[in-house]
């Protein structure tokens, strides 16, 4: 049976850090692939997103593609979130997932602060059933955690406020470009 993880999240920009959960992951054979899911960009949201999805999409295909091989090819990005009307809902996401590949086992994967708020989680209780959690351990977050990767200690709202570099180059370059964020 494939193992599948599920990695969501706003990646605004995606960075560093959420390139080492990718890595680690998949070379500690954890997990046998892992479909990467930027958020919409949910209207009712109290911080959105700074760039649009589509932009945030674009950004993780471009970080994907410099990872080495043997990772690279084990990750798809997915648009299933950015191309969903109305509110994101990580049930709704899985739920489709399985649909898709009812013979798979679904792991989703989340940082321990994201993880700290799960208890509010749309049907957080039909989500566990569906899927197996894996907490991995932030620096500055913890509690809660299921596994220790050596998380990198980098944020997206520090790179986006330009106090962090922690972008591979070509996502430095195409933020750069397309003047994704004022302080970069
Ligand atoms: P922001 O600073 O904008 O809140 P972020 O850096 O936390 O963003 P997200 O896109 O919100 O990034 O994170 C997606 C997922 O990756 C979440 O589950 C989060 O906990 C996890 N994550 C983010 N950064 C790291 C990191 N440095 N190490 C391990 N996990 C991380």
């Amino acid at each position: 049976m494939s193992r599948v993880g599920i990695y969501g999240g706003t990646f605004d920009p995606i960075h560093n850090g959420h390139l080492r959960v990718i890595t680690e992951l998949i070379s500690r054979d954890i997990v046998d692939e892992i479909i990467l899911i930027p958020a919409g960009d949910p209207q009712l949201r109290s911080n959105p997103p700074v760039a649009s999805g589509l932009y945030r999409l674009a950004m993780c295909e471009i970080a994907l593609a410099d990872l080495p091989d043997q990772i690279g090819r084990a990750v798809e990005v997915s648009s299933i979130e950015i191309e969903r009307i109305g509110p994101t809902y990580t049930i709704d996401t899985v739920t489709s997932i399985q649909k898709a590949m009812p013979q798979a086992q679904l792991l989703l994967i989340v940082g321990s602060d994201a993880y700290a708020n799960f208890a509010k989680w749309h049907r957080m209780e039909e989500l566990t059933k569906l899927v197996e959690i894996i907490v991995i351990n932030r620096p500055h977050h913890p509690g809660g955690a299921t596994l220790d990767i050596g998380a990198l200690d980098v944020s997206a709202t520090e790179i986006r406020s330009g106090e962090s570099q922690l972008v591979p180059p070509s996502v430095a370059q195409y933020i750069k470009e397309n003047g994704l964020y004022a302080s970069q």
